[in-house]
């Protein structure tokens, strides 16, 4: 039985694991929570991120290894690299922590984003109001998670707040985009070179945060630019595993806004929506197993469970995952996918939902 190491034992991490028993894989994580949700599916080492020996007792152990965040410390990995395969490759990781890096990459092959600037001072962030205009989302570039890290700057008289909220330097101003849509391509690729890729998944935020998905049997018309963005990704980066690559929809046109080297929130819907779920993909990629089937099935949606559970799940007419973490205001707890007959059988029905989730 081959031992896949996980770094991180979040919801994701656990997802991972319950993947695992039907490919026959072990899932052995590492995380600093006492009790973390992956404890349910698998031993967990507790210690640290960057904890060298920890780290060296997860290499010795596994046949390889991957994670389930993109906030690994590169250093970290990349020392445990020689004793044991670390998939997604390093190198992934380290694009995605610097929203800068991530730009470059896009710009390199050909992903359209929106216009940017480097952020270092004041100074910048008005020469970048004047040369794209207001408003302007600043971001930090490293470290910004679920739109943590991130502000709005809607007038030059709020720079010195914003500077004083985010630091003065390492941060990135993008243009606005008033996008139709918010989308996210989910793909995997091996070893060997294959690739396969899901339905476009439609994503809704507030305050920076995933609240539902949605992805559907008729395709979307821009199903065929989006796989061709996340294949020169993909390629680029000889990726090996599940990476999700988030787009603003404008019109016909899609801009790239981030990617994750990992599975993806928007991609829950594929455990009861597609043939082969995006954790059962991820741990064929890194095991070195043939990739398998993402066919949809129905018209899925998935509605994030954030900041408490309903008393009685029973209430809810949906497939409902607890991650068995403890309440906090803001903090992803659970999902609940339905699978749709068709787009207005879901609508209703994701309605049903969220009316029951906020009752
Ligand atoms: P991020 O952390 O970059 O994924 O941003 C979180 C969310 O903030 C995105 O999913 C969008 O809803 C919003 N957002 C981020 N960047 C922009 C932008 N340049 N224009 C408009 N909305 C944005």
């Amino acid at each position: 039985m081959k031992t896949v190491g996980v770094i991180g034992a979040g919801q994701l991490g656990q997802m991972l694991g319950a993947a695992a028993d039907a490919l026959g894989l072990k899932c052995i994580f590492l995380d600093p929570a006492e009790n973390p949700p992956a404890a349910s599916v698998g031993t967990v080492i507790q210690a640290n991120f960057d904890d060298e020996s920890a780290l060296a007792t997860l290499a010795n152990t596994c046949d390889v290894i991957t994670y389930e965040f993109e906030n690994v410390p590169v250093h970290a990995v990349r020392a445990i690299e020689s004793v044991c395969p670390v998939f997604p490759p390093p190198l992934a990781l380290e694009q995605a922590q610097d929203r800068l890096v991530e730009k470059h990459l896009f710009e390199s092959l050909d992903i359209p984003i929106p216009g940017y600037r480097e952020i270092n001072s004041a100074d910048d962030l008005r020469q970048a109001a004047t040369a794209l205009g207001l408003p302007l989302v600043v971001k930090t570039r490293r470290f910004g998670y679920d739109g943590k890290g991130q502000l709005i700057l809607r007038d030059v008289a709020d720079i010195a707040n914003l500077i004083d909220t985010l630091g003065g330097s390492d941060l990135i101003a993008e243009q606005f985009v008033s996008f139709d849509r918010e989308v996210s391509a989910i793909g995997a690729r091996n070893e060997s070179g294959d690739i396969v890729t899901y339905a476009l998944s439609e994503n809704e935020h507030s305050d920076g945060i995933l609240r539902v998905s949605r992805a559907s049997a008729e395709g979307d018309q821009l199903q065929v630019v989006a796989d061709a963005y996340l294949q020169r990704l993909l390629e680029k980066l000889e990726y090996v595993g599940v990476l999700a690559l988030e787009l603003f929809v404008t019109g016909d046109k899609l801009l790239a806004n981030e990617f994750a080297p990992r599975v993806h929130n928007s991609g829950h819907w594929t455990i009861e929506g597609a043939e082969t779920s995006q954790f059962e993909n991820h741990l064929r990629a890194v095991a070195g197993l043939p990739l398998a089937d993402t066919s949809i099935i129905g018209f899925p949606g998935m509605v994030n469970i954030i900041g408490s559970m309903p008393d009685d799940m029973s209430a809810i007419d949906a497939i409902v995952h607890d991650y068995g973490k403890t309440a906090r205001p803001g903090r992803k707890l659970g999902h609940a996918t339905i699978i749709g007959k068709s787009r207005e059988d879901r609508e209703k029905r994701l309605n049903d939902v969220q009316n029951s989730l906020s009752a």
